[in-house]
């Protein structure tokens, strides 16, 4: 009998013991994915955005025009965006619809769709270290471009000091200047690009090489402009000599038929 007890009292140790291994187990994946959700807010879309726009916009065109690969541990590595995969699968079909490009669901606005996205796909989401490029805005002027009416706040010398060593950082990683000459031409770019305006004096402005696409869009819009310019530019002037020859024809006629008169 007390043999028997004694099993039973080890078997429910053993019981208590299993039990206790499989809560925290759970316990502890359900933290993980706390953690990953967490990990999710933090990381802003909209400045995400904003910051892979700028790279696209004012970086790659001279990284592409250098044939530079840039490496996975560089932060601007546009793998290293947690909402890549996400903004790939943005179907824009037209002003007001937005199509899922995983579930086909359509939506108003683009806003619906990113809400959408952090409630159905938030597991589609590029989850791992240093994958947030909300955290490089500082250093890329994200608020320039977000509000295009930059409110005059005073500078903070300290900020601008840390966004500027942030920059340098990002220069050093994503071009080392010992790899070659593209690297070095790419890194100078690069602060002269965007780390040389994280200062208080307020002289240089961001993006001083301008991005390619856009000076190619303002190009083509000013080319159309003369184009269609030109033709109602040519009317006007035939029209203004047209009127002008007639109005001298019509002062010959006069003179004309004033000096048939004068020897009568
Ligand atoms: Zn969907």
């Amino acid at each position: 009998m007390e043999e028997n007890r004694r099993k039973m009292s080890s078997l429910q140790l053993c019981c208590f013991l299993l039990i206790g291994c499989l809560v925290s187990t759970i316990y502890a994946s359900s933290g993980a994915s706390s953690e990953e959700h967490a990990q999710e807010v933090h990381c802003s879309r909209e400045r995400s955005r904003a910051a892979y726009n700028i790279i696209e916009e004012y970086l790659i065109p001279f990284v592409e025009q250098e044939n530079y690969q840039m490496s996975h541990k560089c932060k601007l590595h546009p793998r290293n965006d947690i909402f890549r995969d996400q903004e790939d699968h943005k179907i824009h079909v037209d002003v007001n619809e937005w199509r899922c490009g995983y579930c086909k669901k359509s939506f108003r606005a683009e806003k619906f769709l990113d809400q959408h996205f952090d409630n159905r796909h938030y597991n589609l989401l590029n989850v791992s270290e240093g994958n947030c490029l909300a955290e490089l805005c500082g250093a890329l002027h994200c608020d320039h471009v977000i509000n295009s009416v930059v409110p005059k706040s005073k500078c903070n010398p300290a900020a601008a000091a840390r966004n500027r060593h942030l920059c340098e950082s990002l220069a050093d990683s994503c071009f080392p200047v010992h790899q070659g000459p593209s690297a070095g031409r790419l890194h100078e770019l690069f602060l002269r690009q965007f780390c040389d305006a994280h200062t208080c004096s307020g002289r240089i402005k961001p993006f001083s090489r301008g991005g390619k696409k856009h000076t190619n869009i303002f190009y083509f819009a000013i080319s159309i402009l003369i184009l269609m310019l030109l033709p109602i530019f040519y009317l006007i002037v035939y029209l203004y000599q047209r009127e002008m020859r007639k109005g001298t024809q019509i002062l010959r006629r006069i003179s004309k038929q004033s000096l048939k008169k004068k020897p009568s």
